[in-house]
């Protein structure tokens, strides 16, 4: 293994998932729902299964599924889009973001990000040869994470190449505001740089968060700037597709494009017609998908909360962050080996997602994108920790 790669070893997703088998715990550790998609979906991807979609499809995407994203950008989010030059098809979100990173970044470019950070965004930057540098997200007064702004300023530099934004934000559940969206968006116009955009919950910012879920696209001056990343994995409840795109100025897609045709030249023939026909969905299907998880939120808010944990607000995601202090722990990774042995639970510890590991140690993160049988049951077994 290249040196720069030794650093990073099996995912924390990975290893948490083989520690719930293992054990027969309850996962609320890897993101994933445990029920699937819209009907209409899945029997769009067994028909094209069986009419032979099963060859490659062209290198961008199939035109029904690049006219979907591009007909789903203008609807929910007023993003004009051609969908013959601004819209890439990639395997998930996963891709569309290393192949950014390679795309856009030189050897020893700096990438600014805002930590806890999801952990493809490390390696990817590594892959590319270029430097993170993170900004840390702590909670302020009321509970919702935010950034100093002189923190973040002085992230920026003559070497940032670009800001790597995720909102609404995983780990945290927080939905970036108007106001700090356009702190981000003058910086990256002061020093001339690119924004990438991982929007892959752009449909799961709750109704309660401070403000609704706004692209950094749609802001003055961003249009030309900014790549748009998102993925059918979260919003459809098919995380195993691996389905995602990229959206943005002919010229920044094409160069995703081009690094994209090496990395896996096309993915996932007969699931790309099926994820049309969901980005074509009634407005309810989203809403309901919100509201949905919204309630599940509240749920698994409640049962941590009583059973001891200092839970942080959650204005989005699949997730909630809970504090491990007031149970006595000091380490989430310890506490998260332990969990399943102490009452049959898996979480994510959260230092894993920082630089500063000291500004996460005592935070874990529970995935509530479960059935509520299964909630329910996670909250009763998390009563018997105290
Ligand atoms: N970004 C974030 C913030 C995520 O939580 C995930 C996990 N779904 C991804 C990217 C990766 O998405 P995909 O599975 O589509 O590659
Ligand atoms: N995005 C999901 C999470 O944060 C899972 C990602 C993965 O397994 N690589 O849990």
């Amino acid at each position: 293994l290249v040196e720069r790669m030794r650093p990073f070893g099996t995912t924390i997703f990975t290893e948490m998932s083989a520690l719930a088998a293992r054990t027969g715990s309850i996962n609320l550790g890897q993101g994933f729902p445990d029920t699937d998609g819209p009907a209409e979906m899945l029997d769009a991807a067994a028909r094209a299964l069986r009419e032979g979609a099963n060859q490659y499809p062209p290198l961008p995407g199939i035109p029904a599924l690049r006219a979907a994203i591009a007909e789903h950008e203008q609807r929910f989010w007023a993003l004009p889009r051609d969908p013959g030059t601004e819209v890439v098809v990639t395997a998930g979100a996963t891709e569309a973001i290393a192949a950014a990173i390679l795309a856009l970044c030189e050897r020893g470019d700096e990438v600014v990000t805002f930590e806890p950070y999801y952990d493809s965004y490390a390696a990817s930057i590594t892959l590319a040869g270029a430097v993170r540098r993170p900004v840390t997200l702590r909670p302020g007064p009321d509970g919702r994470y935010t950034f100093d702004e002189g923190e973040l300023r002085a992230a920026f530099g003559p070497r940032t190449r670009l800001v790597l934004l995720n909102s609404p934000h995983n780990p945290t559940g927080k939905v970036f505001t108007s106001a700090e969206l356009s702190l981000i968006a003058g910086l990256c116009q002061e020093f001339d740089t690119y924004a990438v955009t991982d929007e892959v919950y752009e449909h799961l910012a709750f109704t309660d968060a401070a403000e609704p879920h706004v692209p950094l696209a749609s802001l003055p001056g961003m249009h030309e700037r900014t790549l748009r990343i998102s993925s059918a994995g979260k919003t459809f409840s098919c995380t195993g597709w691996k389905v995602g795109w990229a959206t943005g100025p002919a010229r920044l897609v094409s160069a995703v494009t081009r690094v994209k045709q090496f990395l896996t030249f096309v993915n996932a023939g007969p699931l790309q017609p099926a994820v049309a026909v969901a980005l074509g969905l009634p407005e309810a299907y989203f809403t309901g998908f919100r509201d949905e998880l919204q309630a599940r939120r509240d749920h698994l808010t409640a049962g941590l909360t009583a059973a001891g944990f200092a839970v942080q607000p959650s204005e989005g995601t699949y997730f909630v962050t809970a504090d491990i202090t007031p149970l006595g722990g000091t380490d989430g990774i310890e506490f998260c080996r332990e969990l399943p042995e102490r009452c049959g639970v898996v979480a994510v510890p959260t230092q894993v997602f920082y630089d500063d590991r000291d500004a996460g140690r005592h935070l874990i993160r529970f995935a509530f994108c479960k059935r509520e049988s299964v909630i329910e049951e996670a909250a009763q077994r998390l009563s018997k920790l105290g």
